[in-house]
């Protein structure tokens, strides 16, 4: 396995990297193994950010949209000609395997490229003509635009923010997660350098950053990205001064699957639907409802499948899922695995260690699947972001409807049919920002889709259009003939 030198990664602040006290960042894999050091800021960097985002606004507002669409595919550009050097510093401080930081890169440079082509129609002005005036309504940038992002798929997390932002004319601020910052903001440093200075901008730090940026009277729009108990916080410290939000949260996505489903179809994609990331996705499957006539057909293949994994170091590619990302998290997804190991529900452990020598050395967790499980159990209602999936057998379709829309969560979810018009059926009647018919996973998302969640998932939607109606303000102008 590669190792190199750890970088020395600043805030990014009118087109420098800045910063001092930097914090060693460790690879969740090899704990022992520094991989960055990164700046920690504090509420006069996050200031100085945002003034030096305040500062470039009007000029890049002012910049013609076909100019700032052009430095924005440049900007793409240079984020797809990091991605071999970067994508390997992504694996070791989050954690994840090679084709998943791949991926990462590659979802977020298509998230510019789509963004910025819609941009042409989307800023087409609205009017209307007749006798008595014309009215014409244009779609305004709202001003500095701060991004709040997790790390679990920091890059195109990010992307989905700075794309309809900067298209669009606000200039941004962004707070990168402590626990995924470095290949980021390394890329981040090269997409600038083909923008204005002080356009992106970038601050490191804790809550207290993330806080500062929510409070700041000249930030107007904030889009967040992480779960529900700190969206919570973003809305209280956005309240004073009445900034528009976006949020995308967490989710407890179901899996339906009908009664008349080919059962070895569907391993494949739920398998992948669970476990990629080691489950740590907001719109992971994190319950699977089958047909209690399935049941025992479904379980027995699945968990055959899924004993075929093999978790390891992100950077050998023989494993199929890397750590989980930092020691919360795996205090977290250990305690779920505790409390369904004292219920009734079977919990079973499956999967092959890489390296059992170096598996302390990790945030490392097997996977997991739990049979014989209720729908009310923990494990089938919380959020457990992590590589274990509940199988709920179900009675009848309306049971099962019932079940998957009994949650607090709303954002992505499925269902499995051999017949696409009966999984379309159930699919109208699931309570969810998504539900995607016979696939669940990176490949169920479109870019012409809006992603987004219901109910405590979050407000609003990110991709295409509603996503770049997120950061504009109609202004109408009325004048009397
Ligand atoms: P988190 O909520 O702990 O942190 C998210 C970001 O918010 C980080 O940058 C963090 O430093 C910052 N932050 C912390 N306190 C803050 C505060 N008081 N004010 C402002 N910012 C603050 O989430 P996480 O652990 O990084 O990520 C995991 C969660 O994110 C999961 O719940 C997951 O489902 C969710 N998520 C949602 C989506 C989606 O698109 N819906 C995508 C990925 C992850």
């Amino acid at each position: 396995m590669t190792q190199t030198a750890a970088p020395q990664v600043g805030h990014l602040i009118n087109g420098e990297l800045t910063g001092s006290t930097p914090r060693a960042v460790h690879d969740p894999g090899r704990l022992d193994d520094v991989v960055a050091h990164v700046a920690v800021g504090d509420e006069q960097d996050v200031n100085r950010a945002v003034r030096a985002a305040h500062a470039a606004y009007p000029g890049w507002r002012s910049t013609p949209s076909a100019e700032r669409a052009k430095l924005l595919f440049a900007a793409a550009d240079a984020l797809a000609a990091s991605t071999e050097e970067l994508a390997p510093l992504l694996v070791r401080e989050h954690g994840g395997v090679g084709w998943e930081a791949q991926t990462d890169f590659g979802l977020g440079t298509g998230v510019i490229q789509h963004t910025v082509s819609l941009l042409e129609d989307f800023l087409s002005p609205l009017t209307i003509d007749d006798e008595q005036c014309s009215i014409q309504v244009t779609k305004a940038p709202r001003g500095v635009a701060a991004a709040i992002v997790p790390w679990n798929m920091p890059v195109v997390l990010t992307m989905l923010k700075l794309a309809p932002a900067l298209a669009t004319g606000n200039t941004v601020v962004l707070k990168p997660s402590p626990f995924a910052s470095a290949a980021l903001t390394l890329a981040l440093q090269r997409m600038a350098a083909v923008l204005p200075p002080g356009v992106l901008n970038v601050v490191h730090g804790d809550g207290d950053v993330g806080a500062a940026l929510c409070r700041h009277p000249l930030v107007r729009k904030v889009g967040f990205t992480g779960g529900t108990a700190t969206a919570q916080k973003v809305l209280e410290a956005t309240s004073p001064t009445i900034k528009n939000i976006t949020l995308e949260l967490g989710g407890n996505d179901p899996a339906v699957l009908l009664d008349d489903v080919d059962v070895d179809s569907t391993l494949d994609g739920l398998v992948k639907g669970v476990y990629t990331r080691s489950g740590q996705i907001c719109f992971a499957v994190k319950r699977i409802y089958v047909p209690r006539s399935l049941y025992t057909r479904f379980a027995d293949a699945f968990c055959a499948r899924v004993d075929e994994l093999v978790v390891g170091h992100g950077l050998d590619p023989q494993s199929s899922f890397g750590p989980l990302n930092n020691e919360a998290q795996f205090k977290k997804v250990q305690d779920i695995l505790d409390r369904t190991r004292n219920s009734t529900a079977q919990l079973v452990q499956l999967g092959r260690k890489l390296d059992a020598s170096t598996w302390e050395n990790g945030y490392y967790v097997l996977p997991h699947v739990v049979k014989d499980v209720e729908h009310s159990a923990p494990v089938s209602c919380e959020e457990q972001f992590g590589p274990v999936v509940p199988l709920i057998a179900y009675d009848d379709e309306e049971q099962a409807l019932a079940w998957a829309n009994d949650s607090e969560y709303g954002l992505c979810s499925s269902v499995w049919s051999a017949d696409p018009e009966r999984g379309l059926a159930f699919a109208e009647r699931v309570e969810a920002g998504s539900t995607f018919i016979n696939s669940h996973s990176f490949d169920s998302l479109d870019p012409r889709m809006p992603f987004g969640g219901i109910k405590q998932s979050g407000l609003g939607r990110e991709f295409g259009v509603p996503g770049l109606s997120a950061y504009v303000e109609d202004h109408a102008v009325r004048r009397l003939k």
